[in-house]
């Protein structure tokens, strides 16, 4: 006999894990479907930690949601009694010559007492890492930090299955069909019935609402850890922040080092890709181009490498997330697309897709984030 539940939610990533245990919390009949096991490194969501900040850069629309975040994680470390967040501050440096919104940005953010803008000589006396080279312009977010994001999946999931629900792993699913009273699912072990549907594969999305054809596409993003030479300026228990440079080479980001997990580097790497196509390996090249920027920018940083991952995720081509009721079919709700932005928000999908399930709305202003916004396109 074909299991039946109040609420489907396929993919227990940032997004999914989250709206799973507030179903469940508001007493729905939840089954979570995920292929992998929670906290695995073939998704968006894995490398230790992700990068928090109060203050949105892009469009002012994520500044509410940025807030609530905030709200939620601490709640969630009060109630469990772990650690999520560590608030180190971030600084950023920005290029001449690299993408003029920012320096605008920054004068707003420092209009709106979000950013302080450094002169060479502040950031050399807080930060004496960083180098400043001619033409660029240094910031500090107080308000900023980074989250440990694979403890955060793995503790949703824990708390949707203390509230209930069911939760199904190393379970692929392979196809829905919605009809007038539900939809029903399929996997590869077999079948389920729900009222309704919530798909939050990730990069995977295009798989599961290939009928949309919704416009994004699959980056692939590089890792460098390091051990720091500097561990003075570049560990997190010496006061180190996390870093964002916008500089010629690229836009990388990174967080300090911190126990025995190394300075970590990224970038977007622009290549477009497929969740299931992905070149995981990293070449020498990557490496060595992680640290070359590091030695400009942040000499003692990329001292002995630790490790090198990749990663992945799914950005829209206005390079705002979509979340959303399906087009056609109400009783299904889409949380996909974060645009390399979307772990810092988890809780706050959980609370809004949630909503979306269960309600039929959500009192966040979510309308800059809808499906019918590329109806144009
Ligand atoms: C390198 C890197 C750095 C980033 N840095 C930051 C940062 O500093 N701050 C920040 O806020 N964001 C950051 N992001 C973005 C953020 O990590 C992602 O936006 C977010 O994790 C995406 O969450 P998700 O739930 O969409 O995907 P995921 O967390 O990947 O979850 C999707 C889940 O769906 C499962 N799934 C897929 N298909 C199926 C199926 N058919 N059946 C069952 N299960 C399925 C997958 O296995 C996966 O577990 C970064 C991303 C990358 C790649």
């Amino acid at each position: 006999m074909t299991e039946t539940f109040d609420i489907i939610v396929v993919g227990l990533g940032a997004a999914g894990s989250p709206t799973a245990y507030r179903l469940a919390q508001r007493g729905q009949r939840v089954l979570g479907l995920e292929m992998y096991e929670p906290g695995h490194a073939l998704g968006s969501s894995h490398g230790y930690h992700r990068m928090i900040r109060k203050a949105a850069i892009q469009g002012s629309g994520y500044d509410p949601l940025a807030d609530r975040a905030f709200e939620l994680w601490d709640e969630l470390e009060d109630e469990t009694g772990r650690e999520f967040l560590t608030m180190t501050g971030e600084v950023r440096l920005i290029a001449e010559g690299t993408d003029p919104r920012y320096k605008g940005d920054a004068l707003e953010m420092e209009r709106r007492g979000a950013w302080e803008i450094l002169s060479e000589a502040e950031l050399g006396k807080r930060f004496p890492g960083f180098r400043l080279h001619e033409g660029m312009m240094a910031t500090f977010e107080a308000g900023a930090g980074f989250l440990w994001s694979e403890r955060g999946i793995i503790t949703h999931v824990e708390l949707a299955r203390q509230h209930g629900a069911t939760i199904k792993t190393s379970e692929e699913v392979t196809g829905w069909e919605a009809d007038g009273e539900g939809v029903t699912v399929t996997t590869d072990k077999g079948s389920y019935r729900a009222a309704k549907l919530v798909i939050t594969t990730g990069a995977y999305v295009g798989e599961l609402l290939a009928e949309l054809n919704l416009p994004f596409q699959v980056n692939r993003s590089i890792n460098g850890y390091f051990a720091p030479s500097r561990p003075d300026w570049w560990r997190a228990e010496n006061g180190a922040p996390d870093f964002i440079l916008d500089v010629p080479e690229g836009g990388f980001y990174g967080m300090p080092a911190i126990g025995d997990i190394g300075l970590k580097i990224g970038l977007s790497t622009q290549d477009k890709t497929g969740p299931r196509t992905i070149r995981r390996t990293i070449e020498p090249e990557e490496v060595q181009y992680l640290r070359d920027t590091l030695d400009k920018y942040m000499p003692g940083a990329a001292g002995e490498e630790i490790t090198a991952l990749t990663c992945m995720d799914a950005y829209t081509v206005d390079d705002h997330f979509i979340i959303d009721h399906h087009p056609e079919h109400p009783q299904v709700v889409i949380g996909c697309c974060f645009s390399g932005r979307g772990y810092k928000f988890s809780p706050v999908l959980g609370e809004i897709l949630s909503s979306l399930a269960i309600d039929g709305e959500t009192s966040h202003d979510i309308d800059f984030l809808t499906v019918k916004r590329f109806a144009n396109d």
